[in-house]
């Protein structure tokens, strides 16, 4: 089954085509600005890769562009149309209503505009996204793939913020989480690593990109984790300040003068790395500065390390121990110097980096001590796959009972 797996932003379109039973990936591409002039259009594999200068008014032209590319030209990757089996799309919000992926309908895509009031930009990014593939490919069976879902098992101590309750029952309020598809393939492939049942280990898993979140998995369900109402909570990150004081919030508004939309950017946008290190988001600038001795990136660097750290500790008081800590995403696959620092201390808790595995460069590996009690393994991330997976198994299963006839197409 060939799955078109979609994650539409507010100004691009990410896409993969994937055959989910060879695990091959037959096309890739991503359309950036869309909707603004200078808009552009990346496509191909790594060795056969285009871009193309093309005005794209809306993710309508955007996708038409898309399938152009996946049809015809130096990147076409399918004959026809038909060869498209099923479409994934990314949702980042699926709020109390999804706890596992779902088959796109019309209930479907009234709830996740609904969500849109949890996740503004990236629920409705996503409804642009599915809308244009309706459109465009109105008989192919559509699945959505949220976020949010792998965290819908956290129980309500950890998931309730002590707020007045009725902010809870008025606003729905509470602790949803993200990066829930890539921290639950990590967690998967940690247990194949480590060669013991998922149900029977307990990890923690931190996604260190951009974006970073940490979560607690205890016998193969999410306990907890540091993203929350949305995800601006938990983890210092590249431009976001994650887990603050909440009164410097109108603090701020009130001696800087901002109004809710710009203290939400100053916060969203303009801290974290960049906000410290006045330098980048982007952990390698951060890192080439400190050590030409730039104090302030040598400040952001220590404080995005040190609030990994307070993470793993927390998580593993919540869980009463851990039996392996997971690496992923940009920071995490390949920055030893930060895994340095992260796991530094650390062996009074049995977790023992090894520093010659952890220079190795490679594909998913352990890179503790042989004695470390806590293993610490690098995975790297897919969450393109996981998208293409369950769409491959609801899609199926869907059409298994249109064949037994328990079911209409
Ligand atoms: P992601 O959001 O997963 O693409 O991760 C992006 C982050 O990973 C950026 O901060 C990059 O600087 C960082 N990153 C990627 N490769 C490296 C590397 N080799 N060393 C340090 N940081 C890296």
């Amino acid at each position: 089954m060939n799955v078109l797996v979609v994650n539409a932003g507010s100004s691009s379109l990410k896409y993969q085509l994937v055959n989910v039973e060879q695990q091959k990936l037959l096309a890739k591409g991503i359309c950036e600005r869309v909707g603004s002039s200078g808009a552009f259009h990346k496509h191909g594999l790594d060795e056969n890769e285009h871009v193309l200068d093309a005005e794209m008014k809306d993710h309508d032209a955007a996708m038409a562009l898309v399938i152009d590319a996946l049809l015809d030209g130096p990147t076409k990757a399918i004959d026809s149309l038909d060869e498209i089996d099923a479409i994934g799309h990314r949702v980042v919000q699926g709020g109390k209503y999804f706890d596992k992926s779902a088959l796109i309908d019309d209930d479907v895509i009234a709830k996740i505009d609904e969500l849109a009031e949890l996740a503004p930009l990236h629920n409705k990014a996503a409804l642009m996204g599915i809308h244009a593939c309706q459109k465009l490919m109105p008989n192919v069976p559509m699945v959505a793939v949220f976020d949010t879902s792998f965290f819908q098992t956290l129980p309500p101590k950890a998931y309730m913020y002590p707020l007045p309750y009725e902010m809870y029952e008025k606003h729905s309020i509470r602790k949803y989480g993200a990066h829930g598809t890539s921290h639950r393939y990590v967690a998967e492939r940690a247990a194949v690593v480590l060669n013991e049942p998922l149900d029977e280990l307990k990890l923690i898993t931190c996604h260190l990109g951009n974006g970073c979140s940490a979560s607690a998995i205890d016998h193969g369900v999410a306990v907890d984790t540091s993203m929350g109402l949305t995800p601006l909570d938990g983890l210092m990150m590249g431009t976001r300040c994650g887990a603050i004081d909440p009164a410097i919030v109108p603090f701020i508004m009130e001696h800087e003068g901002l109004s809710t939309s710009e203290v939400n950017e100053l916060m969203n946008k303009k801290s974290g790395l960049l906000g410290i290190s006045g330098i980048s988001n982007d952990l390698r600038s951060v890192k080439d500065a400190s050590e030409q001795g730039h104090e302030r990136a040598q400040l952001a660097y220590d404080m995005y390390s040190n609030s990994v750290k307070k993470y793993i500790g927390q998580y593993i008081a919540v869980m009463g121990g851990v039996d392996a800590i997971v690496m992923t995403a940009g920071v995490g696959e390949n920055c030893e110097k930060m895994r340095r620092m992260i796991f530094s201390g650390l062996q009074p808790l049995g977790i023992v980096l090894d520093e010659e595995k952890n220079r190795q460069r490679g594909f998913e590996r352990e890179i503790s001590t042989d004695d470390s009690k806590v293993k610490i393994i690098i995975i790297p991330t897919n969450e393109e796959y996981m998208i293409a997976r369950d769409t491959y198994e609801i899609v199926y299963a869907k059409s298994q009972l249109i064949e037994a006839g328990s079911e209409t197409a």
